[in-house]
């Protein structure tokens, strides 16, 4: 692949990662972050940001599968790693011979990884994973609904080492509905509940977590012993939908930019885009953007009045996103072919900011990172 800044690029400010890790690591006070990497640290490259952050002094990163935890081993992280999901019985091998943490959700998969683990006369470290509330995986652990002699149960596998339990939240980013904090708060008491009766138990807990980046923002004071953080460690949002609670000096990390292909004037009544679905009310000038939704740009922001910046002026996305090209309507400025879009970014006074790209297409920040594709170049400036 061509690694230039043309047709379509993103740039991500480490400076600016580094910023965000210290602002919530400061508001979490004695709580430490387990920073969130998956999924290629949410396309801003997990090696990168792991290995920022690790000099930084992280100690722990969390990712959603092995192959993800082998990449940053391999790449030289020598931090605590944790596989937050499933891991496949053909690739335990990698967690004992690459110190990896495997999270433990139900008796199937603890009892297929201690046959292994004592197979292989090994220790795996596990940290175990109660549901709270949140309905995928994990020893349910809810109301009416308690599973803790599962629970208990894992620590009976000789050839685990139990380190930690955790839960996750399901609405920490949203107050949408009235009961939404009390609901999170419950889920905080349900957790208690289990890490009580383990404690009666004389079962011990050393890393407790439950807080991911809105838990960790808008439930700042909870005791325990890591909040897994993955969003805002990329950057501020103020989107109405993931509000904070608490206001805090996160900034943005990445930009995203595209190169204009095509300029013309068209005539009142053209229609522009597959689907005919935008047609010109007045003379417009067309500029074609070389970027679609095969690099990242949601399709579903069509139609929805999303702008981006050319020359710092905004200009209207007009038109279906098609898969690798799309079309605004940049009528009065002095544009040509090889000028540059910022699509997600700051240009002169004007910023657009991925919620407004994460509204428009009616989804939220971390499915808008994580749509940008492989194809676009990362720069680290
Ligand atoms: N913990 C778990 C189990 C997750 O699945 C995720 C992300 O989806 C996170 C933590 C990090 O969430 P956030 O990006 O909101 O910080």
């Amino acid at each position: 692949m061509l690694q230039s800044k043309k047709r379509t690029w993103v740039e991500i400010d480490e400076n600016k990662i580094v910023h965000n890790y210290h602002v919530m690591d400061k508001h979490i006070h004695d709580t430490k972050i387990m920073a969130v990497v998956k999924a290629d640290a949410y396309h801003h490259g997990d090696v990168k940001v792991a290995s920022l952050l690790e000099n930084e002094g992280c100690d722990f990163f969390a990712v959603s599968s092995v192959d993800e935890a082998v990449r940053l081993r391999q790449n030289g992280i020598k931090a605590n790693i944790l596989i937050l999901g499933f891991t496949p019985s053909e690739h335990f091998h990698y967690l004992h011979e690459l110190d990896i943490v495997q999270c433990v959700f139900s008796t199937e998969f603890a009892q297929t990884l201690n046959t292994y683990a004592t197979t292989q006369n090994v220790k795996i470290r596990v940290h175990i994973k109660v549901d709270t509330g949140m309905g995928r995986i994990g020893f349910p652990c809810l109301d009416d609904n308690y599973h803790i002699d599962e629970v208990k149960a894992v620590y009976t596998c000789d050839h685990l080492e139990v380190e930690g339990v955790f839960s996750h939240f399901s609405v920490a980013d949203t107050f949408d509905r009235d009961d939404d904090e009390a609901y999170t708060f419950h889920q905080i008491e349900l957790y208690e509940r289990v890490l009580q009766d383990l404690a009666v138990a004389n079962l011990p807990v050393k890393i407790k977590h439950i807080q991911n980046s809105y838990g960790a923002i808008n439930y700042p004071n909870l005791p325990y012993d890591y909040a897994r953080i993955g969003i805002l460690l990329l950057g501020n949002t103020s989107d109405d939908a993931q509000p904070l609670k608490v206001p805090c000096d996160l900034e943005p990390v990445l930009t995203w930019k595209a190169q204009i292909s095509c300029v013309k004037q068209v005539k009142a009544g053209t229609y522009i885009g597959y689907g005919r679905n935008y047609q010109a009310t007045s003379d417009i000038q067309v500029a074609t953007v070389a970027c679609g939704y095969a690099d990242g740009l949601n399709r579903n922001a069509s139609h929805k009045g999303l702008q981006v910046l050319v020359k710092g002026k905004r200009c209207t996305i007009i038109g279906n996103i098609c898969m690798d090209q799309f079309m605004i309507d940049a009528t009065g400025l002095d544009v040509h072919c090889e000028d540059e879009v910022t699509i997600v970014g700051i240009d002169g006074d004007e910023v657009i900011k991925i919620d407004e790209l994460s509204r428009a297409a009616n989804t939220i920040n971390n499915e808008s990172f994580t749509l940008l594709a492989s194809r676009v170049p990362r720069f680290y400036i």
